[in-house]
């Protein structure tokens, strides 16, 4: 067995403060001066607060695990900004993390625990959970339990669990939504490496040459290691490649789009690894000592792309990109390939993930500084459960279930019902939900009835448990509606703990908030179940800090440098300096400094040692236009909101840049299918139904459409998009196929469009489509209708609307009908229904619910939704944190303002978080080739501009 190489290193501080453990100042609240560059429009960095202490934590959202520095306002709030000296982040922050500040209150919170329905104390809550588990047990054995966890919870939490499961309740069907998100590359990177090891470090991003996205739109989804590259890229040329079917955000910070069709990323791999054999610039020394397999992957890479032209009919580009690809890669040694979702949610992500491995390996560009792979993780934790074992496949601490991990694993638990195999991966445990097999699930900080492939019949599943517990901050969504116990626990702020970033840098989230109501952090909550399971003395933690620390022991126990997660370096810490914990990579080990890259000798994690290549299979390209589903559907985030946007859906900036769920698609689709800009459409495949706006984009490739995954039953009729997604899975890894379900769409006839403005929520009956979204001055709704007919609509939407003094505008004959309702010589609500959905835009409507006392002229001039003389209407919101929109962009870019550095120094837009910057550059090159948005012209109240790569797309 190999011993893990610890490549080229830099110098890395160690992880613990001041002399020895638990001494020195503690990080948790020293006095900080705010970071200039990056202040948080909401004061965070501002001068008033320049010398107030505050609490260093970290980002919840995505997996770049961005340092956070918090400062409490007393009153449950508190001002956000970056750590200024986070290694992730260095304290930039994007959109998301900057807004982390307006998702702190209560009103969605769950406060205390519910039984059956009605309000229970934590002791009946806790006796219920673990009688019933016990009785569940006792009838139907161990397996009829599982666990389905979470990349949002913390180390600490995620180990309990899984001890709890998979070592005492005798359960192997642990699974978490992290399967969903980079199994693929867990399953590559075992494959290839003999271990879950990430090689590279983000530094790498900044010494690189070439940098390689595969299956990353990195603006939006990583956005802060988007801007270390394109910060690079500013001052040192390193060049960009943007391997992705769709031309993103990402695209306008890359020197070669490689538009490819969907699924042939292997194909391009493979072509790549020939094309390296070929020109003689593989590492044939490296390759005999430290690798195995080399030739049978070059055998099956020949067989599935033999020659350039190869490669050019399987992908669908152009021969001369994919030369200029092969010969950049080929010409710079330093070179970086980073893969993300794109490659990972596939049936074939494995393969995918092996192929760009073997170009690496076959090059010695491994663990060398500026020169690897690395995996974008997508969520904040999702590396902290896969060194617990909070995958199905995994025991603990990197350990599988042969018979020597097993034994050493139940001799550190001293736990009487080891596991003895895998349990069942996610989209298997919810197939044996509905079948019966599995009787109780415990469902932690996720919502599987929306996030799972065949979404609706996971709903149907978790509705037929005999016991369906959800851990959860929420009091409501999708999936903890249909729980029989609701257990209320800590949210980001009041959570205490560690996460695992895509470098393996362990980093500590602090709590600055007290916990809410009745809540408690998970790894409590478990605990105490495990106690009343008879498991006590196992489960006697009094802090997280005991949590981690017996969680670091086993990561050292009995290793001798066989498994690269280890983090014994920080075994035995105090509670103080677990609270000083600093961020750091692992492998950490005593007497070592924490290591910042692999491989780059060697010492893979195989029994010998060596590397190997993988032969990937011929990859199975997906047929589009076929019948009656001639589309594939392609799924994926947008840039201001996380997942099911529980959280990031409570910012009111955040909705502003796009406010509603939709179906982007190529003009030509959309021509022949009689689609309009912001029309609507019902999007089918054979698992479910969606009504989404339509988003006409040349970005996307003919033949396939693009969705959002965020909305759900709480905030849209019908865009549950996990209900459409198809539930094949990649058989490596076990990650489902969530960017090509075959699928139609077509338009949706309906009356009357509309959307309504209230300072409190609306709920409208009888819509045939609805979106929800949070605005500075209180709810947006976009809403459309077939009506109950003969112009009794126009009364039934005035009813729905709040008391007040009001004005109404009807032009019958054209059908247009809008309401404003005033109160005290503010603005209420203000209701806009016409015939199509080219209605006003609703950005300086919404300006208007600022003003204290408005006449009535200008409350009936309101109705016309044209701005008052000398007012802006800005158009889209494109920048969230300064509210600047397209319209307003555009204007300043003709006015001469043809930069971004310009844009910035004008109107403040990409000054603060820069997740707008690629859309302000696309703006700027609209104008200048003679295009530009108006607010007025906005044809939609979704804010689409930013999403379309061609703003003639966006005229009417
Ligand atoms: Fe949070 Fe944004 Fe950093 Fe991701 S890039 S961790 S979402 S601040």
């Amino acid at each position: 067995m190999g011993r893990v190489g610890l490549g080229a290193s830099h110098n890395v501080p160690s992880p613990l403060v001041g002399e020895g453990q638990g001494g020195g100042e503690t990080l948790a609240s020293r006095t900080v001066v705010p970071p200039t560059p990056n202040p948080s429009p909401q004061g965070g960095g501002g001068p008033a607060r320049a010398h107030s202490p505050g609490v260093l934590t970290t980002c919840p959202y995505c997996g770049v695990g961005c340092g956070v520095l918090a400062r409490p306002d007393g009153k449950g709030g508190a001002a956000i900004a970056g750590d200024p000296e986070h290694p992730a982040n260095f304290g930039r922050l994007c959109s998301k993390g900057s807004a982390l500040g307006e998702t702190l209150g209560l009103e969605t919170r769950l406060l205390h625990p519910i039984v059956d329905g009605r309000r229970a104390t934590w002791g009946e809550a806790l006796d219920h959970v673990a009688a019933r588990l016990a009785a569940v047990r006792a009838e139907h054995g161990p397996e009829a339990i599982a666990f389905y966890l979470s990349g949002q919870l913390l180390t600490e939490d995620y180990y309990v669990a899984n001890k709890l499961a998979k070592g005492f309740i005798g359960t192997p069907h642990v699974d978490t939504n992290s399967r969903l998100c980079m199994a693929s590359s867990v399953a590559g990177h075992r494959r290839a490496f003999g271990a879950d090891v990430v090689p590279q470090c983000y530094e790498d991003l900044e010494l690189a040459d070439l940098v390689v996205l595969a299956g990353s739109n990195a603006a939006w989804c990583h956005p802060v290691l988007y801007q270390r590259i394109q910060a690079a890229r500013a001052e040192r040329g390193v060049r960009v490649v943007n391997i992705d079917p769709r031309r993103t955000a990402t695209s306008e910070g890359a020197d070669l789009q490689l538009s490819i069709r969907p699924g042939s990323d292997g194909v391009l791999w493979s072509g790549l690894l020939v094309a390296l054999v070929d020109r003689r610039l593989i590492d044939a020394k490296l390759i005999a000592a430290r690798t195995e397999g080399f030739d049978g992957a070059l055998d099956a890479a020949r067989s599935i792309a033999p020659t350039l032209a190869a490669v050019t009919r399987a992908t669908g580009l152009d021969i001369e990109d994919v030369a200029k690809f092969f010969d950049w890669f080929a010409a710079t040694a330093r070179v970086v390939s980073c893969y993300s979702q794109g490659v990972n949610q596939s049936a074939q992500g494995t393969d995918k993930v092996n192929a760009i491995l073997n170009c690496h390996l076959a090059t010695g560009r491994i663990g060398k500084p500026g020169s690897g792979p690395l995996s974008f993780t997508g969520q904040p934790n999702a590396m902290g459960g896969r060194e617990v074992g909070g995958l199905a496949n995994m025991l603990a601490a990197h350990m599988g279930f042969s018979e020597e991990e097993r034994d050493r694993v139940r001799r550190f638990w001293e736990a009487p019902n080891l596991v003895i195999g895998p349990g069942l991966k996610a989209v298997d445990m919810f197939d044996a939900v509905a079948d019966g097999r599995i009787k109780a699930l415990w469902v932690m900080g996720t919502n599987p009835a929306v996030s799972l492939p065949r979404a609706d019949a996971v709903r149907e599943a978790l509705a037929r448990l005999d016991l369906l517990v959800v851990s959860e901050n929420v009091a409501s969504n999708d999936t903890a509606g249909l729980a029989h116990v609701r257990l209320p626990a800590a949210a980001w702020g009041e959570k205490d703990g560690t996460v695992t970033n895509s470098e393996r840098r362990v980093s500590r989230q602090r709590p600055f908030l007290p916990l809410a109501g009745e809540a408690q952090p998970d790894w409590w909550i478990l605990s105490q179940v495990a106690q009343r399971l008879g498991y006590g003395d196992a489960f006697a933690y009094a802090s997280p800090a005991e949590v981690f620390g017996e969680h670091a022991r086993l990561s050292g126990f009995e290793n001798d440098g066989d498994r690269a997660f280890d983090i014994s370096g920080t075994a035995g810490l105090s509670r103080q300096a677990y609270d000083a914990l600093q961020p750091f990579q692992w492998p950490y080990r005593h007497a070592e400094q924490p290591t910042a890259r692999l491989f780059a000798d060697g010492g893979f994690l195989t029994p010998d040692g060596k590397a190997r290549f993988v032969a990937i299979v011929p990859p199975r390209l997906a047929a589009a236009a076929t019948g009656d589903w001639p589309f594939l559907l392609n799924t994926g985030r947008i840039r201001d909101q996380w997942h099911t946007m529980t959280r990031t859906g409570l910012s009111p900036r955040l909705s502003t840049h796009i406010a509603e769920p939709f179906v982007e698609i190529h003009p030509d689709d959309a021509a022949r299918l009689g689609l309009e800009q912001g029309a609507l459409a019902r999007t089918d495949t054979p698992h479910g139904t969606a009504t989404l706006r339509v988003l006409v984009n040349r970005g996307q490739q003919p033949g396939t459409l693009f969705v959002p995954i965020h909305w759900s039953a709480e905030n849209s009729s019908g865009a549950r998009i996990g209900a459409l997604v198809q539930p094949a899975a990649d058989p490596h890894s076990g990650q489902p196929e969530a960017k090509a379900t075959p699928a139609r769409v077509a338009a949706l006839p309906v009356a009357q469009y509309g959307f309504a403005l209230s300072r409190r929520p609306l709920r409208l009956p009888r819509l045939v489509y609805w979106a929800a979204a949070r605005a500075p001055f209180g709810h947006v709704l976009n809403f459309a209708f077939d009506g109950p007919g003969a112009g009794g609509w126009r009364r039934w939407l005035a009813s729905a609307l709040p008391e007040g003094e009001r004005i109404t505008f009807e032009d019958a004959g054209a059908g247009v009908f809008r309401v404003g309702v005033h109160r005290a010589g503010r603005i209420e609500a203000l209701l806009f229904v016409g015939p199509s959905p080219k209605l006003p835009s609703p950005e300086w409507l919404k300006s208007q619910f600022d003003r204290a006392a408005m006449t009535v002229t200008d409350r009936r001039a309101l109705l016309a939704g044209i701005p008052f003389e000398g007012a802006v209407d800005e158009g889209a919101i494109v920048c969230v944190c300064f509210q600047v929109g397209a319209a307003r962009i555009a204007a300043a870019a003709g006015a001469g303002g043809r930069s971004v550095e310009s844009i910035g120094r004008q109107l403040g837009a990409g000054t603060n978080c820069g997740s707008c910057i690629p859309e302000i550059r696309r703006l700027i090159a609209g104008v200048i080739g003679g295009v530009r948005p108006s607010g007025s012209d906005t044809v939609t109240p979704t804010s689409v501009c930013g999403m379309v790569s061609d703003l003639e797309d966006l005229t009417p």
